[in-house]
């Protein structure tokens, strides 16, 4: 068996996951980014190939992606985080049919992608500029709250009453706001609620720039948060696709591309091969001096 590994440099967290060549998820792992972000990429990769018991030259193929992903010198291919989130959302949401429209929310931005019904990626949007309506938002929020991040979820399913609206354009501005709540007396639960809407209208927006079509993928870590989940889809009135890890979708997508490259090259190898083989028993057939 030969394996295939996928690492996504995000901006605060890189996930790596190795394939089999039959493109199963063998393992997966995900770190936060850091300052030191290629020995953290690193240590991570050895850390998962160590507790799937495998070692570096069992991988074949190694691809990066994401914002750090040509700090890893190691790889074989570095490959968009468009194409490469595309890829593995295709291939993780295809149980639910063809999916059309991704939205991603990613650490420091939030992306929308459209992909044709053979998989091509035909458009997409994507804000990088503002920290509101992304997951670095939803850490600040929490933060201020006293609310681990993965908790956000049952917080806003525990909200008693209407969320609080959360207005601010700007997550510095929203810091003060989400102050001046707690200050009015509102509760957590109904904040959390307000800021997950908040988000969820914001990115709707940017997603319809590339048009929103059946089936919708969402991916990235706050996708992990099922408030997010449910704002999206309250706001939307469909339902989403969600896989059963969304954070790793781009990771995977990047370890398939790297399975297929290494599928191109061995065939290429192989027609090379043949064609000299062939090349030089024409030759001795033809050519005395061959010998
Ligand atoms: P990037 O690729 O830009 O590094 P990710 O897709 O990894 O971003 O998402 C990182 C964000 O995911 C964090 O900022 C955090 O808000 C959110 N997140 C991570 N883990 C969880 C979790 N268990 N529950 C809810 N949200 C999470």
């Amino acid at each position: 068996m030969i394996y295939f590994a996928g690492i996504d440099i995000g901006s605060t967290a890189v996930k790596v996951v190795v394939i089999d060549e039959d493109r199963q998820i063998i393992g997966n792992k995900t770190v936060a980014t850091g300052a030191l972000v290629f020995k953290n990429a690193q240590t991570a990769f050895l850390a998962l190939l160590n507790e799937i018991g495998l070692q570096r030259q069992h991988v074949s193929y190694l691809t990066t992606t994401g914002y750090g992903r040509k700090l890893f010198k190691d790889a074989d291919e570095t490959i968009s985080e468009i194409t490469a989130n595309a890829v593995g959302a295709r291939e993780a949401g295809k149980e639910f049919g063809t999916i059309r429209t991704i939205i991603n929310i990613g650490g420091q931005d939030s992306k929308g992608i459209s992909i044709d019904l053979l998989g091509n990626v035909t458009n997409f949007a994507m804000n990088d500029r503002c920290a509101a309506g992304t997951g670095r938002f939803l850490d600040m929020a929490a933060r201020n709250l006293e609310i681990e991040v993965s908790d956000l979820g049952l917080f806003h399913f525990n909200a008693k009453s209407t969320p609080a609206a959360v207005n601010a354009t700007c997550a510095v501005f929203a810091e003060s706001e989400i102050i001046g709540l707690l200050g009015m007396g509102h509760e957590r639960e109904e904040i959390v609620k307000g800021i997950h809407f908040s988000i969820a209208k914001r990115t709707i927006k940017l997603v319809k720039r590339v048009g929103i079509e059946d089936l919708i993928y969402f991916d990235g870590g706050p996708a992990l948060n099922k408030g997010m989940v449910a704002a999206l889809e309250d706001e939307l009135g469909r339902r989403l696709v969600i896989p059963e890890f969304p954070q790793i979708t781009t990771a995977f997508g990047a370890a398939l591309i790297g399975l297929e490259s290494h599928q191109y090259e061995q065939q290429e190898q192989q027609i090379t091969e043949q064609t000299n083989a062939a090349n030089a028993q024409s030759c001795q057939g033809s050519c005395s001096s061959c010998g």
